[in-house]
């Protein structure tokens, strides 16, 4: 069985002192079940401070981003190295965001889901369609070029580590979910690419997030699909509250 995996991507959100107080109470709040796993995805600049107060409970920390180079002179970037010895544990890669606006590529994100590995680290990678592919029938082929791409020269036991966040670039921030079937049948099919570049283990073990205006009201819904193994959540995630709902749909 397939835990679910709840992951909070606050973007470019917060301060320090909100950061903090957000971890805490979700610290001191989330339900003890071995089921689920939360993951709070925070900005560099936190995330040192966020990782000693999650000490001791559910809760996870993970960056947004890295670089895939271990050191050098590469201004304003953060290493895996750098994030390891934090004590980071997961780190979120090829972000539709990262993609569209920090010029991104399906080379990049797979040098860095590597490096990740490398440095004993659990890449999320995203992939996902933007409602132009979509209306031209392009999802599944461009989810599976995305997903091919960034896997590309991992071993199996780092496939099936890796955790796969379909985030519809349509749905992210609209408030436009896909429905739970519209989702399903893309992770589906994201299952069977795994499949087909590893083994049937190997794909029956990948986590598969949803991500695009996931939020208490329909997680529930996404969650009870079939190859829907979490979510990757941005404005529903801001609130303590809020998120400490998605997790418990993942108990
Ligand atoms: P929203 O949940 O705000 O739509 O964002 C989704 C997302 O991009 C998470 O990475």
């Amino acid at each position: 069985m397939r835990k679910k995996v709840i992951a909070g991507n606050w973007k470019m959100n917060k301060v320090l002192s909100e950061a903090n107080s957000f971890v805490d109470e979700v610290k001191e709040k989330a339900p003890k079940s071995d089921k689920v796993e939360a993951i709070v995805c925070a900005p560099y600049p936190f995330l040192a401070s966020l990782v000693e107060r999650s000490q001791g409970s559910q809760v996870k920390i993970a960056a947004q981003n890295m670089h895939f180079e271990e050191s050098g002179a590469f201004t304003g970037e953060v290493s895996p190295v750098m994030l390891k010895d934090l004590g980071v544990s997961h780190v979120v890669l090829g972000h539709s965001e990262r993609r569209e606006l920090f010029a991104e590529t399906d080379e990049t994100v797979n040098k860095k889901t590597h490096a990740a590995f490398q440095h004993d680290l659990t890449p999320i990678v995203c992939v996902g369609e933007t409602l132009e592919q979509r209306e031209a029938n392009e999802t599944m082929s461009l989810v599976e070029d995305q997903v091919k791409k960034a896997l590309n020269g991992l071993s199996a036991d780092q496939v099936a580590k890796t955790i796969i966040a379909y985030e519809p670039i349509w749905a992210i921030g609209t408030g436009k979910t896909a429905t739970s079937e519209q989702a399903n049948e893309v992770c589906t099919h994201i299952r069977n690419v795994v499949k087909e570049v590893t083994s049937e283990e190997t794909a029956e073990q990948v986590v598969i997030q949803y991500g695009g205006s996931v939020k208490p009201a329909n997680v529930d819904e996404l969650l009870a699909q079939s190859d829907i193994d979490g979510a990757l959540v941005g404005g529903a995630s801001l609130e303590a509250d809020s998120f400490l709902q998605l997790v418990e749909a993942g108990t």
